[in-house]
């Protein structure tokens, strides 16, 4: 860290403009993610333009200081979060204009800033979208910071993780040079990813490590013109398992997702308190495929949607699309075809409430009555997820009476993202006070409604020990996982040649290490 950082920042605000740089305590709720804060930066800048950005790592680069790149901020891997207080805190939440939606070639192109709720609002206006639209935390997720770390959700079912629907990115290298990826290397339009080795693909899900991604540009497809919820009800998690490697395998569904019974409840607590009812009532009826069909599907919802959630130990949630209802019917009695003999159809309020608000408010960021949240995951081979899930039950039996007496709890989801993947991700809960992040993220009328927890320092280590642990569970299984960050191990599971590969990448593009230390175990 130099010992006179004024010219620097002053160097830093000529760049960004004097509201482009923060400093102080403001920085806290941006240098704080999900999970937690270790150091205050020495400075948050946000650049307005990539040639700003450029400029800025450049800037740096020459005063020896290193760079943590923030997106949106809803992660929670350690991935921003600088280690230590002499580095500089990239955000790149005012880098978000569209730059091109071509419909002829088929691409849109955005920079790296522009969170997913804003494309879908720009696609939508035309009939388009790009095929992964988003993760659940669009409304701030960014769209360079979930191709950074391989994120799923809306369209995985159909067209996979996020890193599946990029054609091409452009990279600032910690040198502040411009990199291109696909055909834009040769200075042709950014329309195709694959030309010679798929260089893309080196900066997808690299969490940051390689270099700051300034424009990311995503294929772009018609929207279809039909969808329809379904759900089902499993007794246990091997019928929920086989059910959701029967549907990925025929590629049925748009998206689809699973809870355990546990989250199951911790949903309709939430709802409750969040006073959600109307809004999502109306939403469903917004969202149908017709009104009819949308108060059939409210009147089924008020019956047994509690009924449902409250007593199902496994439920999985589907969006199906077509491009007519003909269509889409065909494939949802595909679906009760494989499903009927492994579980029940339940109404599918849950998929239709999704679909309806695909980008929710943070709720989720704390437990149902206000705890903390921090989710652990792993993606297994089909073939080790049943194994894996027995492991996890006798893992947590041992620890029940400890987790009990500090109030530590946990949930399950599950999805798909492939035909050859189960995505299992663990939701650890804990009271604990909340953090800046929380505060700025949270719907303020949301959170004065929770309890509140006085610290427990207790209970965060053994979190921290807890999530520790369930890595080196999943990686005894053959688990990998999408959001690296600084939160699992990367660098040291690589065997060779390919370790090697990944550090001469990063000799290459980052020889002094400056952009995003400690990232994949770099
Ligand atoms: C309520 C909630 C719901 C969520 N739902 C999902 C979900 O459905 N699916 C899912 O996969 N995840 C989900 N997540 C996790 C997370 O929000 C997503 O993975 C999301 O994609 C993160 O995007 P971001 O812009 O917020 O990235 P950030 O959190 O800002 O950054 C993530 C990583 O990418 C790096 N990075 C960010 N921008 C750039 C850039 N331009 N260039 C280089 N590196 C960069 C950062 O350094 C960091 O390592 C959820 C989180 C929350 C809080």
């Amino acid at each position: 860290m130099p010992l006179d950082t004024s010219p620097l920042l002053a160097q830093l605000a000529s760049i960004v403009g004097d509201a482009g740089l923060i400093t102080g305590d403001a920085m806290s709720p941006l240098a704080t993610d999900v999970y937690r804060r270790l150091e205050m930066p020495l400075a948050v800048v946000r650049p307005q333009s990539v040639e700003a950005l450029q400029a800025l790592v450049r800037a740096t680069a020459a005063a020896g200081v290193a760079l943590s790149v923030r997106g949106g901020g809803a992660s929670y891997t350690d991935g921003y979060v600088p280690r230590d207080t002499g580095q500089v805190l990239v955000d790149l939440s005012r880098l978000n204009r569209i730059v091109a939606i071509n419909e002829e070639d088929a691409f849109v192109t955005v920079e790296a800033g522009v969170t997913w709720a804003e494309l879908k609002a720009a696609l939508d206006a035309r009939g388009l979208r790009t095929p992964f639209w988003g993760p659940f935390s669009g409304l701030l997720a960014t769209v360079g910071g979930s191709v950074s770390q391989n994120s799923i959700s809306h369209g995985s079912g159909a067209y996979g993780i996020s890193a599946e629907s990029v054609l091409s990115v452009d990279v600032v290298t910690a040198d502040g040079g411009l990199l291109s990826t696909g055909s834009a290397a040769v200075g042709s339009s950014p329309f195709s990813r694959h030309y010679g080795p798929d260089f893309t693909g080196l900066f997808t899900g690299d969490c940051g490590a390689l270099g700051i991604k300034a424009r990311v540009t995503l294929a772009l497809q018609r929207r279809r013109a039909a969808h329809r919820p379904i759900s089902f009800a499993f007794p246990d998690f091997d019928h929920l398992h086989e059910a959701m490697r029967l549907v990925a395998f025929e590629r049925l569904d748009e998206s689809g997702f699973a809870l355990d019974g546990a989250l199951s409840q911790g949903q309709i607590a939430r709802q409750d308190r969040a006073g959600a009812q109307l809004g999502m009532a109306l939403s469903i009826l917004r969202s149908s495929p017709s009104l009819a069909s949308g108060i059939v599907q409210l009147g089924k919802a008020a019956l047994s949607a509690r009924r449902d959630l409250g007593s199902a130990p496994y439920m999985v949630h589907y969006i199906v699309e077509g491009v007519d209802d003909g269509e889409v019917k065909g494939r949802l009695n595909r679906m009760r075809e494989l499903l009927g003999p492994l579980g029940r159809e339940i109404p599918g309020t849950v998929p239709a409430v999704v679909r309806s608000m695909p980008f929710a408010p943070f709720y989720n960021t704390l437990g149902p009555v206000g705890e903390r949240w921090v989710p652990v995951h792993g993606v297994l081979p089909h073939s080790a997820t049943k194994p894996f899930d027995k492991a996890l039950a006798a893992f947590l039996a041992e620890r029940s009476t400890e987790m009990k007496r500090l109030g530590v709890w946990t949930g399950t989801m599950f999805s798909v993202p492939n035909a050859s993947g189960f995505l299992y991700e663990i939701a650890i809960y804990w009271p604990d006070v909340i953090t800046d992040y929380h505060r700025q993220v949270v719907p303020a009328d949301y959170l004065e409604k929770l309890p509140t927890y006085p610290e427990s320092l207790e209970a965060r280590a053994y979190v921290q020990q807890l999530k520790t642990d369930l890595a080196a569970l999943y990686g005894r299984f053959g688990a990998i996982h999408y959001q690296i960050g600084k939160a699992y191990p990367y660098r040291d599971r690589l065997s060779d040649p390919a370790g090697g590969l990944l550090h001469s990448l990063k000799a290459h593009l980052d020889p002094q290490g400056r952009i995003s230390p400690g990232v994949l175990g770099l």
